[in-house]
Formats: C-alpha cells, structure tokens, sequence
C-alpha cells in the first residue's frame, strides 16, 4: 500500500493552485495539491457528501462503527471535526468478533482514538452476546460471511439500544465500486438495493446507515491518515482475502490506471438507478425475527439461522 501511494505521489515538483509545492497529483480531475488543499479537500468533500444526501441531521445521535483501521479511524476524524461546525451527538462502536492476535491491538487503536476526540465510546464482543467467537466457528461459509452478518446485526442493534438514530459506517469509493461490481456479477440483486450512500429499512428497528466516505478513493483515505498523523493499525485480519472481491479489486485498479475515473463512474452509474433497485427490491414489510426480535423478511433472521447452525456445531 505505501509503495502505491508513493507512486501517487507524483506533484513533488509541480505546484498546487494556491501557490505551494504539491505532494499529490489525483490523476481522476487532474489536479497538483499541496499538503493543506489536499485535506482541505478531504473535507470539503466529506461535507459535500454529508450536505447532499442530508446524511445527518441536526442534533441527532450517531454511532460510529470503529474498528480501529484506517477507514473508521479517519471516519471518526472526520465526523469530529464535521461536528465543529455541525452540531450533533456522536459515539464510537467497537465490535468484537474474537480474532486471536488482530481484534484486541486494533480495538485498543479504536479505544484510544475515541479517548483523544472525548468520543464515548462501546465495545460489544461477540463472546458475550452471540454466544462464541469467530475463531470458533467452522461451517460451509467464509469466517468473512459469518463475521459480515453477524457484525451488521450487532452494530445495529447496540446503535438502537444506545438511541442512536444513524449509524456510520467507513466505506471508501474502493469499497463500494467493488461491491457494485460484485453484486453484479453475482447476480445478487437483493443487496443491489441496499448499497446507497444511505440506506433506510423500511422497518422501524433498522437504524439508518450512512457512508459519508464512499466518494474518497482509498489511496486518499491512507494518504489523509499519514498526513493528518492519525493512528491507525495496519494489521490485516488473517481471514481477509476473499478472493471474489480481491479479483474485482485487481480488476477495478487495472481499469483505473488505464482511465483514471472508472470508480468514481460505476458510483455515479450506480446512484443514478438507486432509487429504482430500492423500489424492485426491498419487500415492501419486514417482520420481526420470532427469535430474537430483530427486523426480519423471514421468519428467522439471518443473524439467528447462522447463530444456530453455529451452536449447533459447536
Ligand atoms: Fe471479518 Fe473478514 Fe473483515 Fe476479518 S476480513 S474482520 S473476518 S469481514
Ligand atoms: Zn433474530
């Protein structure tokens, strides 16, 4: 990653509009940008996204997810001093999934981050609330899979426990274009509904999530933590490595390198039909799980079905 962003790094001897020396040449709009316009315009470009899609609302409580990564430890940064001028409730919240050797080291980044922005902020694990930890479970499915299902439903569960009303979430424009893609190619039309910059359920348990940063590149989101000196932890969970989304990630970065505004395209593309996938695809009444309570289209929610099979092999 930081070889990439080396490379990125082409503007050392160009200058930025303002005058100063550039640091950064973002190939998609063709602009050298010194130090101080380039997170300026993280910023700016943050409030655009926050602004347009009216993501947050005055005085509204906010979770954050935080997992002490580079994408959420930038988010929670970003949201605080969004916050300076925007008044509104935020909390950090930390999932724990149990991952011998990577959750503990990057909750504690989650925990300190948090400590230095006066954020409260929450740890759930799910030892404690689903019963065992990732590293327990074994079954048909990718450790990613169960830990994707089972994280969204603890993140929304704890943010409407808490009296949260949103809850934020650090994709980047990587992220989503990828899984765009990916849904698409796999033909998984469901999930074709939900991947906005905001997505409601229509069921009131289902709290708002908001993506504020899913129109910054992640060489930029890496390049802002450095510059910014924000403490992130690199560490790389020993389960990553879906090889579906790392094929459509090589795929999206050779696309880009030949026309530098592919991602920023299938975003556009894809928000343009939105509101039409959101009409074909979301069941227009969501129940609630017989088990758990939880929103559900089915009579069980995917949460408890995967929780059972679990405990069932445990
Ligand atoms: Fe969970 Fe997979 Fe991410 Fe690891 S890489 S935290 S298992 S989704
Ligand atoms: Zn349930």
């Amino acid at each position: 990653m930081y070889a990439a962003l080396k490379v990125s790094i082409e503007g050392g001897h160009m200058q930025c509009g303002c005058g100063r020396k550039a640091i950064y040449f973002r190939r998609y709009s063709g602009e050298y940008l010194c130090r101080r316009c380039f997170a300026e315009s993280i910023e700016k470009k943050f409030a655009h996204t926050i602004g347009r899609h009216n993501l947050i609302e005055k005085n509204e409580k906010v979770a954050v997810g935080i997992s002490g990564g580079k994408d959420s430890s930038v988010l929670v940064h970003l949201l605080s001093r969004f916050r300076e001028k925007f008044p509104f409730k935020m909390i950090g919240l930390t999932i724990d999934e149990g991952i011998m050797d990577y959750r503990e080291k990057t909750q504690r980044k989650a925990e300190e981050n948090c400590r230095t922005l006066r954020i409260e902020h929450h740890t759930f694990s799910f030892r404690e609330e689903l019963g065992f930890t990732l590293d327990e479970v074994s079954g048909e499915l990718t450790h990613c899979s169960y830990c994707g299902v089972l994280r969204r439903y603890m993140l929304n569960k704890k943010a409407r426990e808490l009296g949260c009303t949103s809850l934020a979430v650090g994709h980047n424009l990587d992220d989503e274009a990828q899984s765009i893609l990916m849904n698409m190619l796999r033909g998984d039309l469901g999930r074709m509904g939900r991947t906005g910059v905001t997505y409601k359920d229509i069921s009131p348990g289902f709290v708002k999530r908001i993506k504020p940063m899913r129109e910054i590149p992640e060489k930029e989101v890496k390049l802002f933590s450095m510059l910014e000196n924000i403490d992130v932890d690199d560490s790389v969970c020993p389960y990553a490595g879906d090889a579906y989304r790392n094929d459509v990630r090589d795929f999206l970065n050779m696309m880009e390198s030949r026309r530098p505004t592919t991602k920023h395209t299938i975003l556009k593309s894809y928000d343009r039909l939105f509101p039409i996938f959101q009409q074909a695809l979301i069941p227009e009444t969501i129940s609630q799980c017989e088990k758990c309570g939880e929103p559900s289209i089915g009579k069980m929610c995917k949460a408890c079905e995967m929780r059972e099979k679990i405990m069932a092999g445990l």
